[in-house]
């Protein structure tokens, strides 16, 4: 029998690697975009014909390339951006694996024309099927132009594989999104069949993002800012309101690389909990920046799959960051000092006339009467009605903005929604990051006791105390103890109004095993702030409740209490309107 396994004839084992960098036309314009980014462009024109099924053209102002370097840029693995392979664990560039020229041209048909800045000698090279078959010198600006033809001419199967050309222009059209919002210093021009359908200069990224999507996008964008040790994060998310049934809207981009993260989107999916109608998605543009070597882009060639070193923590820092701006936009509206005024006036409005308006006053009409109306009267108890009313002389200024009801609720109204909030679980959140923040930057006050406080405690709260006692003293308690009894000779600032025997108690109370928390001092925080919280049926004046609603929505995580319940619901303006 002779010998069967033989090494591949280069053309067909190119063929073959194409198949993992370009499925379709959107994966060549990738290619060529990044390569484009890489050569410090500032300006890149797209052209697209039949959804790049027969044309994609990238051409760009870029570094450009000298000849010896176009022919080499067109061999596997010839690359001018990595040396070794520590190279790999540091990356900056969009490309690295020099791969993308080879596969490209070995299944198309590819012209290639490239001049150095300052340089007046260009050069043009003409590839089919991975064979140059022409190259001359030609005088070109400054850059590099590459046009890829006739896709998969050579591959029938793979040509016969490609969708129709709406779908292939989708795919197109995602790419090019992808990178045009990731590199807002790029001016870049699209033009398919011969019109130009995107012309984006230069701008700030929020302009960028209503370049492409529209104006109606504009008021639905919240900024999320967050820097931690792990990672930066920063961005947009858009309001719930503008959620939508398909996964469209999320673009999540890793050190200024578009990447798909499964974990991403589900950590900021769950932020988003009892905000979105059931098959609704959130939408989002967020960038993360992380060290480079605390990740690891070379998982797949196509580059969009990407490993973290610590991807529960960057799960959670995630998700309370955007929590975090949504809980801020729900209170206070977005403002927005980039808004153009004229913005404001639809065309229409802007062509006509403009007309006179028609007021019609009622002169009889006493806004404070509300609080006598009986329809309105029936919807609280009769005593809590009694509250508001004599809340009423405090809440008098604000009582649009901020008031309680039932002793238990803080109601505030923003312009475009209704927020009720409950007061005791609020509380337990403030104190919860406020107990916490202390415990760890050891920065807690406290203040002596002209007469120590003193606790007997059973067998079993006796254990309880030894498990968290260090936790007790992080937080400014000063204290001794004999045998069962607790002498308290110095107390926290925080918890100086508190009845002390009675919180302590509690928390001694707790079974530390079924508490849930990751640690001591979580336990400890969450106990101290459940049993030290302002209580439901406590009457608070407007200060505090203004106050309360501050801190909450300062906090990192201020949709949730310690133990995970629900702390406000929200009324939007469309969910009053759709009650009647
Ligand atoms: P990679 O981008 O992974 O290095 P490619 O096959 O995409 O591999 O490109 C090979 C090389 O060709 C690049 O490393 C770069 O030096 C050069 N090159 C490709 N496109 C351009 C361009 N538009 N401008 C300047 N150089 C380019
Ligand atoms: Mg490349």
């Amino acid at each position: 029998m002779p010998d069967i396994v033989k090494i591949l004839p280069t053309e067909v084992s190119n063929k073959i690697a194409a198949g993992e960098v370009v499925q379709r036309p959107s994966s060549v314009l990738k290619e060529l975009l990044e390569n484009s980014i890489d050569a410090k462009s500032s300006k890149i024109t797209i052209i697209i014909k039949n959804a790049g099924k027969n044309l994609i053209q990238v051409i760009d102002d870029g570094q450009g390339m000298s000849k010896n370097d176009m022919h080499s840029s067109f061999i596997k693995h010839a690359t001018s951006k990595i040396n070794n392979i520590d190279d790999i664990f540091s990356i900056k560039s969009m490309g690295f694996r020099g791969e993308a020229l080879a596969a490209i041209s070995s299944v198309s048909m590819v012209e290639m024309s490239s001049s150095k800045l300052n340089e007046n000698d260009g050069y043009y090279i003409e590839i089919n099927g991975g064979n140059i078959i022409s190259e001359k010198e030609l005088n070109t600006n400054a850059g590099t132009s590459i046009k890829v033809q006739n896709l998969f001419f050579n591959v029938p199967a793979r040509r016969n594989f490609l969708k129709s050309d709406f779908v292939e222009l989708k795919h197109i059209i995602n790419v090019f999104n992808n990178i045009a919002i990731s590199h807002n210093e790029i001016e870049f021009s699209f033009i398919n069949n011969g019109e130009e359908i995107f012309y984006l200069k230069r701008e700030s990224l929020k302009k960028r993002i209503i370049s492409i999507f529209g104006e109606k996008i504009r008021e639905n964008l919240i900024p999320i800012d967050e820097d931690t040790q792990i990672a930066n994060l920063h961005g947009f998310i858009l309001k719930p309101e503008f959620a939508k049934k398909s996964r469209s809207n999320q673009y999540i981009f890793v050190n200024n690389r578009s990447v798909k993260s499964q974990f991403i989107n589900h950590s900021i999916f769950s932020s988003f909990d009892g905000l979105l109608r059931d098959g609704y998605y959130p939408g989002y543009f967020l960038f993360i920046k992380i060290d480079t070597s605390k990740i690891d882009v070379n998982v797949h060639p196509n580059k969009t799959e990407i490993k973290f070193d610590d991807d529960q923590n960057l799960y959670s820092i995630i998700n309370s960051a955007v929590k975090h701006c949504l809980g801020i936009y729900q209170v206070s509206p977005v403002l927005d000092f980039e808004k153009d005024p004229s913005m404001d006036i639809s065309y229409s409005q802007v062509k006509s006339q403009p007309k006179i308006p028609e007021f019609e006053i009622n002169s009889d009409f006493n806004p404070f009467q509300i609080f006598n109306d009986e329809k309105l009267g029936n919807l609280f108890s009769e005593k809590s009605k009694e509250n508001i009313e004599s809340d009423f002389e405090n809440t008098v200024k604000e009582f649009t903005k901020i008031f309680q009801i039932f002793n238990k609720f803080i109601v505030s109204a923003s312009t475009s929604s209704l927020i009720i909030i409950n007061q005791n679980l609020a509380h337990q959140r403030i104190l919860y990051e406020g107990f916490l923040k202390s415990i760890f930057e050891s920065s807690a006050d406290s203040q002596k006791l002209a007469f120590p406080i003193e606790i007997n405690l059973s067998k079993q709260q006796l254990s309880m105390f030894n498990k968290i006692d260090s936790e007790f003293k992080s937080l400014g308690f000063e204290f001794g103890l004999a045998e069962n009894l607790l002498e308290i000779t110095s107390l926290p600032n925080q918890l100086k109004n508190n009845s002390i025997e009675e919180i302590i108690d509690d928390i001694l109370d707790n079974d530390f095993d079924k508490s849930n928390s990751l640690s001591n001092s979580d336990f400890f925080a969450k106990a101290l702030s459940k049993s030290s919280s302002i209580k439901s049926g406590e009457k608070l004046n407007s200060n505090e409740q203004e106050f309360l609603v501050n801190q909450l929505f300062s906090c990192k995580e201020p949709y949730l209490s310690p133990y995970n319940k629900q702390i406000f619901i929200t009324l939007s303006k469309n969910d009053i309107e759709n009650i009647f």
